[in-house]
């Protein structure tokens, strides 16, 4: 039986636990990385789903803190042979029924003017929020994003006694008792920027409705100019991460599910993979899974405090998933709105069919009773129109993408597979509403993407959770996943965690492999050789 010792063990190659092994690898450590998959990335999946030379984002399409987060530059992600995003100056748009549109520009006077068409005191009171947030938006991304969680009591305690929360109505206490929703009432009279901004909420994960939400919301307004594409599709940035771990010294397994994490004298020391491999570490295991995975399966629960194994067993994940459709289309749709706004056609993420916040609410409702939205309301994006290599010549790559149960009524997740075609082609029809003269005939491919695909491809995605755990108030910063381990450190020694069930939460933010490091560097004496932000 092969036996190899390392310094270190990285279960998972997502982003977080490439990011974390490269690191590493950069600090001088053998690291070895070990993936249930054949092909590395996690959420940076890029297939040819429908048709050859389709590239389609399986899972993350929309990325968002390039620019911001430090591994891109510390790891030399972007460059000549590195990652090309481009940032498309219309980021979001939202169509309404009535044949009017809103558009979210890069250039926010644009952004302004569009929504002064609507509400020029929401326009106004837009403006005053955004650019509030912008003056600090270094601080909350070093003190809140790309460090271990301080405890929110704590922030809220230094910026009183530092006469912050005077300066701007971000830091106020009072959001940690607000929802999004009741943030938006609060501050805009107009139900369609209402929309608008909670739909943003919607793609960032956010359920507008859950109380205590509020208090994230400064952090996506700040970023509501922010989505970027990967050009060549999101694997691409998965390919740059291997290559910088290859170049590091780190040694990645593909196809090499976890069975066990190897303990002995209560610490971790390797891992059991399911063909019988076993490997060892010499300093430390860190875990990119999800939680269900690392305590109850790979551990014994002998290994385990009865304390985590609550913990655990109780932790919650989202109220639903995400059901998608994939296209090979003959050509970039246009949109009657373009009549009233003719940079519709120009947007990126577009809303289509949520007009207030009320339909929010009637799908949370849907989806919590385990109900696709009867009538779906779309989030629909044409890469081609920015990524000219992502389709054949003349030819162009379509996403939807439905915010939708789990599980469908009585049949349980096993469900999706005798509606998807059906709910896929309702998705369809009610994009074509909004287009002009777009047909079947314009439509090569179609093929959907369920929630349950989601989960039998990720098993960390339990219950196709794209966030690996609730984004709720008392599952965020020190108390993800819960106030002992937020801080990347577990009961058992040597293992940590460093994927999305801790702080800051699912996305491609690098957050949580990134913190986990600062973390480990603190434990083991490491140079900390990369960017202080
Ligand atoms: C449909 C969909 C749409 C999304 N859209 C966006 C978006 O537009 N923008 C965005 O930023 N994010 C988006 N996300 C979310 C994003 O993809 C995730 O939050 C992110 O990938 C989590 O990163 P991670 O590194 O923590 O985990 P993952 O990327 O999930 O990586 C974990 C890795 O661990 C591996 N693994 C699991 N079990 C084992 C095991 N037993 N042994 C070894 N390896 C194992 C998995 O195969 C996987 O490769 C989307 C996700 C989905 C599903």
């Amino acid at each position: 039986m092969e036996k190899e010792t390392f310094d270190a063990i990285v279960i998972g190659a997502g982003h977080n636990g490439m990011a974390l092994s490269t690191y590493l690898g950069k600090s001088g450590w053998r690291v070895l990385v070990v993936e249930r998959r054949l092909e590395e990335g996690g959420g940076l999946s890029t297939e040819h789903y429908t048709r050859p030379g389709f590239l389609h984002n399986l899972h993350s399409n929309y990325h968002t803190f390039v620019g911001l987060c430090p591994v891109y530059d510390d790891l030399e992600l972007i460059g000549e042979d590195g990652v090309s995003y481009v940032q498309p100056p219309v980021q979001m748009g939202s169509i309404y029924e009535d044949g009017t549109a809103l558009t979210i520009h890069t250039d926010m006077e644009k952004t302004h003017a569009s929504m002064s068409r609507f509400s020029t005191k929401d326009a106004d009171t837009f403006m005053r929020l955004y650019k509030e947030v912008k003056g600090f938006q270094d601080l909350m991304i070093s003190t809140l994003m790309y460090a271990p969680p301080i405890d929110v009591n704590d922030i809220t305690r230094a910026l009183s006694t530092w006469k912050l929360e005077q300066r701007t109505e971000f830091f106020r206490a009072q959001l940690r008792g607000m929802s999004i929703n009741d943030f938006l009432n609060k501050h805009f009279e107009n139900e369609k920027i209402k929309a608008m901004l909670a739909f943003h909420a919607g793609v960032c994960g956010y359920y507008t409705d859950l109380v205590g939400l509020a208090i994230s919301f400064p952090f996506m307004l700040g970023k509501i100019d922010n989505w970027q594409i990967s050009l060549g599709g999101s694997h691409r940035l998965a390919h740059v991460l291997w290559r910088q771990m290859r170049r590091n010294n780190v040694t990645l397994l593909p196809a090499s599910p976890v069975e066990k994490i190897l303990v002995e004298g209560g610490q971790a020391k390797g891992v059991l993979l399911t063909d019988g491999r076993e490997y060892y570490a010499d300093k430390l295991v860190a875990s990119s899974v999800d939680l269900n995975q690392t305590f109850n399966k790979f551990l014994s629960p002998e290994d385990v405090p009865e304390e985590t194994q609550k913990i655990v067993s109780e932790y919650k994940y989202q109220d639903g998933s995400l059901f998608s459709v994939h296209l090979a289309l003959h050509k970039i749709p246009t949109y009657k709105a373009a009549s009233f706004d003719p940079d519709i056609n120009k947007a990126w993420v577009l809303n289509i069919g949520y007009e207030s916040l009320a339909d929010f609410e009637n799908d949370w409702k849907a989806i919590r009773n385990n109900q696709p939205p009867e009538h779906p309301r779309l989030n629909v994006a044409v890469n081609s129109m920015f990524d000219p290599t992502d389709a054949p010549d003349d030819k162009a790559t379509g996403l939807i993408r439905v915010f939708a149960p789990y599980e469908i009524g009585e049949q349980g997740s096993g469900g999706w597979e005798s509606i998807k075609d059906v709910y896929m082609h309702r998705c369809i029809r009610k994009w074509q509403e909004y287009c002009e003269d777009f047909t079947y005939d314009d439509i090569l491919q179609a093929k959907p993407y369920t929630p349950l695909d989601i989960s039998s491809k990720l098993t960390n995605m339990v219950r196709g959770d794209w966030m690996v755990g609730q984004i709720a108030d008392n599952n965020l910063l020190s108390n993800r996943p819960d106030a002992k381990m937020s801080q990347y450190r577990t009961p058992v020694k040597g293992l940590y965690l460093c994927g999305s069930c801790t702080h800051p939460h699912g996305f491609i933010t690098f957050g949580p492999g990134y913190n986990a490091l600062q973390v480990i560097a603190d434990d083991f004496d490491l140079e900390k050789w990369w960017v202080d932000i």
